[in-house]
């Protein structure tokens, strides 16, 4: 075991990977000495990255550099660094510098002095980033906060340190679309914010082109809220609500001699034929919804600790 693992996803990072390697080192050193190790992954970049990181690793041994076969995504490309550290205590940062690795210290400080288990990045400002990506990132988190069950804080990324035990709660969610920072909130333990000021990019442009954030965006939606599916339940709802004052009235002029020949029938019929429809989609998007949840397989429950003299045998998941 490591006292510190580092997992950086990078993609199409070369610029950035020399001034990484350095300032992550410093702060690693600073905070825990000789026990650490610096996880970078390599999600299939099409420039000098993985060359850059086979040199630098060659060079220092606390270095784990990994080459994906293509570009995998960064959330998978978190996941296969996360899968293969092996430090007690866990830190996520993206490649480009705009989280600070100096803030490890405080980070670490954070997390003994409130006995958390996830301390995670809260952007209080977020420097050269475009209006739209501000907005749209403003927009996403609330959106998200307003859709799911699940507790997912507001303006937090994946720069966060974790606790072995919270990553290996996180790795037992066997889930393939991986928004990771809903699934750290879903684990439960301790969690702390920790408010910071994002930096600029230190080189290169964002990785996340708009076709990235939408597909991120379903994920994080799709993966924690099943309120899209719920949209026909509404509907269907709505719809008997609202048919029965229609066939009151059609009723009312039925006997009032009212409507004309063969209206009574057909409106009786769209309206009854389109409320029983609504109805059965509305029952097979609770299937749906059920069927989802079952393939997504994470545990029923995460155990946080056990007290008492008589341990239980085995648990579902500890
Ligand atoms: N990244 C990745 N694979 C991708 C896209 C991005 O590994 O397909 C990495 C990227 O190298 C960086 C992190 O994910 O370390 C966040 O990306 P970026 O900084 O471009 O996102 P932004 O900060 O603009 O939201
Ligand atoms: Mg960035």
């Amino acid at each position: 075991m490591t006292a510190l693992s580092i997992v950086v996803p990078c993609f199409n990072e070369e610029a950035c990977l020399v001034v990484l390697h350095e300032r992550l080192s410093r702060a690693a050193r600073a905070t825990v000495g000789d026990d650490y190790e610096i996880v970078l992954v390599n999600d299939g970049s099409r420039d000098n990255s993985w060359a850059t990181m086979v040199q630098l690793s060659e060079g220092d041994s606390h270095l784990l550099a990994v080459n994906l076969s293509r570009n995998h995504g960064h959330q998978l490309a978190l996941t296969a660094g996360l899968d293969l550290c092996r430090g007690d205590t866990i830190l996520i940062v993206d490649a480009d510098l705009q989280d600070p690795p100096e803030l490890l210290t405080p980070m670490l400080e954070t997390m003994q002095r409130e006995a958390a288990d996830v301390v995670y990045g809260v952007r209080r400002s977020r420097a050269g980033e475009t209006a739209f990506k501000r907005a749209t990132a403003h927009g996403f988190y609330r959106l998200l906060s307003r859709a799911t069950e699940v507790d997912i804080p507001l303006d937090a990324g994946d720069f966060r340190l974790m606790s072995r035990r919270a990553l290996d709660a996180l790795l037992a969610m066997p889930e393939q679309a991986r928004f990771i920072r809903g699934m750290v909130a879903w684990i439960g333990f301790r969690q702390v914010p920790f408010p910071y000021d994002r930096a600029e990019r230190h080189a290169g442009e964002t990785k996340y082109p708009i076709s990235k954030m939408v597909r991120f965006a379903l994920d994080a939606l799709t993966g924690f809220s099943s309120a899209p599916l719920k949209l026909a339940s509404h509907a269907g709802l709505l719809l008997s609500m609202s048919s029965l004052l229609l066939i009151a009235y059609i009723a009312y002029a039925w006997v009032a001699h009212r409507s004309i020949q063969g209206w009574t029938s057909l409106m009786l019929v769209v309206v009854v034929l389109g409320a029983i429809q609504m109805f059965v989609l509305a029952l097979m998007g609770e299937y749906i919804g059920r069927l989802y949840n079952e393939a997504k397989g994470r545990p029923l429950y995460i155990v946080q600790e056990i007290a008492g003299r008589s341990r239980p045998a085995r648990l579902g998941y500890l």
